[in-house]
């Protein structure tokens, strides 16, 4: 049992089965574990963070990856000269020193709750496994779901993505890790897989995550193929069941995210790297009240990705409360995956907790009532370690990269 003590500052609380329950002084107590809130009175004990969509692949892009030479000139080019030859050059090693690196980053800046979507196209059975076991071990909560893609190897190999969704669905047992069936993108992948997607969702009970409308190449995609845009095209396919998560919508207008929001569906905006893509920015997504925050890669630190989008937001004319609003929504799509209530300091709310000075990095972390980080420090894993395995699993990884053509 850990006691979050807050002295003369107000109400303490401390964790019971994984939640907070509100709580009086344990004087003496010995087995209690004191996590003192009470040294500063701006400390606050507040709600971890949730980063609504990620790729824990590109953990270690930051360790120097390479950037091509002359730069990419559009978004496709990002994708084919970046991110899908770091995909291709992944093994079991590599992902799970990029994973255990951006895991031990998240939860040092009180980020609870990753969504992942994964790919790893030489490496898609078990590749799920060791995402989990990674969030198991360091103690962070985790949603993840292979993203399936017919890119490199036809109609087979999207079939083999599938499967690993529906294999890690069945087997997964660890309480923290939410199974996902993931799709790419719209534009990656044939009507039969969307269909297949689709029925194995519903079969599995499980949300879809996919990208939808990031670059305005997606909607041309599906217009080509007769469909008004994507998103119609996974709706009309059978792909977007109820708490699906769509991460992007840049290319998306008002009423067809006002669609998503009517179908249960979720928007993910990622400002950092729309920005850092210039695929535009997603004014339509104050349509809905169904739109949370996410990274798509960088650091989870959700602070910065915060301020990226107040910047953002206020220059394209998004009102404060909306974009406040966005900063809290990833805590209600996480509690509707998990099924118990997330981002909340209340009795019988999970007790994924940051105690600190906001605006500082977190001195603990707490998520499922397991303490992660005490005193600033990781306590579920060697940080050292996982900077050393990551700094030397790097330079192999961009080698690998480089010899994809
Ligand atoms: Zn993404």
């Amino acid at each position: 049992m850990i006691l979050f003590d807050r002295g003369t500052l107000g109400p303490s609380w401390q964790t019971e089965g994984g939640r907070l329950v509100a709580t009086g002084s344990h004087p003496g107590d010995e087995s209690v574990l004191r996590l003192d809130c009470a040294w500063d009175p701006r400390v606050e004990l507040r709600p971890g963070a949730v980063n609504a969509h990620t790729h824990l692949y590109s953990g270690l892009a930051p360790l120097g990856m390479p950037r091509p030479s002359p730069p990419p000139a559009n978004f496709l080019e990002i994708l084919q000269r970046i991110w899908w030859r770091l995909d291709l050059a992944l093994d079991e090693d590599s992902l799970r020193a990029s994973a255990r690196y951006a895991i031990a980053d998240a939860l040092t800046n009180g980020t609870t709750t990753l969504i992942d979507h994964h790919e790893s196209p030489d490496f898609i059975e078990g590749s799920l496994d060791v995402l989990a076991t990674c969030a198991q071990e360091l103690g962070i909560r985790l949603a993840v779901g292979y993203g399936v893609t017919e890119r490199n190897g036809g109609p087979g190999e999207a079939k083999r993505g599938l499967a690993e969704c529906e294999r890690f669905i069945r087997a997964n047992e660890r309480s923290f890790v939410r199974g996902l069936v993931a799709i790419h993108a719209s534009f990656t992948v044939s009507d039969d897989t969307i269909r297949e997607a689709g029925e194995l969702a519903r079969k599995l009970a499980a949300p879809v995550h996919v990208h939808v409308a990031e670059d305005a190449e997606d909607v041309l995609d599906a217009q080509q193929r007769g469909y008004e845009g994507p998103l119609e095209r996974l709706m009309y396919l059978g792909a977007l069941p109820e708490h699906s998560i769509i991460a992007h919508g840049v290319h998306l207008d008002e009423a067809q995210v006002r669609r998503a929001q009517s179908a249960g569906l979720w928007l993910v905006q990622n400002p950092r790297s729309n920005e850092g893509n210039k695929v535009g920015y997603p004014s339509a997504l104050r349509a809905s009240n169904r739109v949370a925050l996410g990274t798509d890669g960088w650091s989870s630190n959700m602070d910065d990705e915060a301020n990226a989008l107040a910047r953002l937001g206020r220059e394209h004319g998004d009102s404060v409360e909306v974009l406040d609003a966005r900063i809290h929504a990833g805590q209600a799509l996480a509690s509707e995956l998990f099924e118990q209530k997330l981002g909340e300091v209340r009795a019988n709310a999970a007790a994924d907790v940051v105690v600190g000075i906001p605006g500082e990095l977190p001195r603990h972390v707490v998520v499922g009532g397991r303490r992660v980080v005490v005193q600033g420090r990781l306590v579920t894993g060697d940080l050292a370690e996982i900077r050393a395995k990551a700094h030397e699993a790097a330079p192999a990884l961009w080698a690998r990269m480089e010899a994809v053509r």
